[in-house]
Order: C-alpha cells, then sequence, then structure tokens
C-alpha cells in the first residue's frame, strides 16, 4: 500500500521507485491504464503474474560488474570513504622512513589534519615539525650542521629530539604533566590521542617558540 502512495508522489526517492515512476509513464504514453493496491496471494491474476516475475527474478545468477540493486548515494560514499582509508593506512605503514613521524602517529588522521590546517602558520610549523623531527631542534640542527651540539638545551643531557622534549627531558617534566597529564611519556603513541593544539600549547610553555 505504502509503494502505491509513494508512486503518487511528485518527488521521489530512491533509484527503485525513480525506475518504477519511468518504465509506469512510458506505458502510459501508449496504453491506459491505473495503479491500485490488491491484497497478495488471493489468486488475483495480474497479483500472480507479479508473484511469479519477482520469484523468476529472484532466481535469476547476473553475470554483471553492476549491483543487481541501486545503492543509496550514502552508503556507497560511506564504502569509498573506508577503502581509501584503508589503503592510506596500509600506504602509511608499507612506505619506507617517516620513522619520527610513525613514532607519534598511527597513520593520518582526517580530524587531526582538519586541526593543523587551521593552525597559524608560524605554529603549524613548530607542531609539524615536532611530529616529523624536521623542526627547530638541536639534533635536526647538528644533522644539517648549522649548530654544533645535538644536546639538549635543557637538560643537557640526552640528544635533542621530539621524541626527548615530548616524552622525556626531565627539566620540562612538570609543564608536560600541567598540560598532558603525564610528567613523562613512555609511549610515544599516546600523542596520537592529544590535538595538535595540546602539542602547541605544550611547545610554547617550554619556550620553544
Ligand atoms: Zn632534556
Amino acid at each position: 500500500m505504502s509503494f502505491v502512495v509513494m508512486l503518487n508522489q511528485w518527488l521521489t526517492k530512491g533509484f527503485d521507485l525513480e525506475e518504477c515512476k519511468a518504465n509506469l509513464n512510458s506505458l502510459s504514453l501508449a496504453n491506459k491504464g491505473q495503479v491500485e493496491w490488491v491484497p497478495g496471494h488471493k489468486a488475483i491474476k495480474g497479483n500472480e503474474r507479479a508473484d511469479y516475475q519477482a520469484r523468476k527474478g529472484y532466481e535469476y545468477v547476473p553475470l554483471t560488474p553492476d549491483p543487481i540493486c541501486g545503492i543509496s548515494l550514502s552508503h556507497a560514499k560511506r564504502h569509498i570513504k573506508k577503502i581509501a582509508e584503508s589503503k592510506t593506512g596500509l600506504l602509511w605503514r608499507n612506505t619506507r622512513g617517516m620513522e619520527q613521524s610513525k613514532m607519534f602517529l598511527k597513520g593520518p588522521c582526517p580530524k587531526r589534519s582538519n586541526c593543523l590546517l587551521n593552525m597559524d602558520r608560524g605554529i603549524l610549523r613548530w607542531v609539524t615539525g615536532l611530529y616529523t623531527g624536521h623542526s627547530q631542534l638541536n639534533k635536526h640542527l647538528y644533522k644539517m650542521r648549522l649548530i654544533e651540539s645535538p644536546i639538549c638545551r635543557f637538560c643537557r643531557k640526552e640528544e635533542e629530539t621530539a621524541y626527548h622534549i615530548i616524552c622525556r627531558c626531565d627539566v620540562v617534566a612538570r609543564t608536560r604533566f600541567l598540560i598532558f597529564g603525564k610528567d613523562r611519556i613512555l609511549d610515544p603513541k599516546l600523542c596520537e590521542t592529544v590535538d595538535p593544539y595540546t602539542v602547541s600549547r605544550f611547545a610554547k610553555a617550554i619556550g620553544l617558540f
């Protein structure tokens, strides 16, 4: 019954209903007829014929790459998004290099990307530098032969890498605790759960920029 009501509506939703209306409209060009609801399984000739055709359609094995039933746009979008995320994650894990970034981040994350893209460019430079290791930290500058020592400016004990600064350096432990809730971050992957703004707040609080 509801299908007959839907057919009667001016606006149709769904590919199947749209196709059904188009077929009916095309038939009505050379024929005169009307659509009405009839009770099922009461030996009504037209209804029995429709049941037979439906059974025949159900038993038919399609030999086509197209889906036998139309799928909604939102379902298709969701599916494509899932495939894209899975392939990007695979690429992230299988691509060589990026050790520093992989230490902090499990993989691409649209929410984090949005957050980074909305940042002030100066702060963004520092945060991406901390995630990737390509920053103004002593270890990186030393590797580029711009300074004479890679040692941490705060504790003077270990090399000044992003891992040392974000996760380990004792001198900034109090600030780390106030901002991250931990005085030492044993697993750098925990940074994955922290948004980039918090990383930038930490970098600013210890005077990196
Ligand atoms: Zn240190």
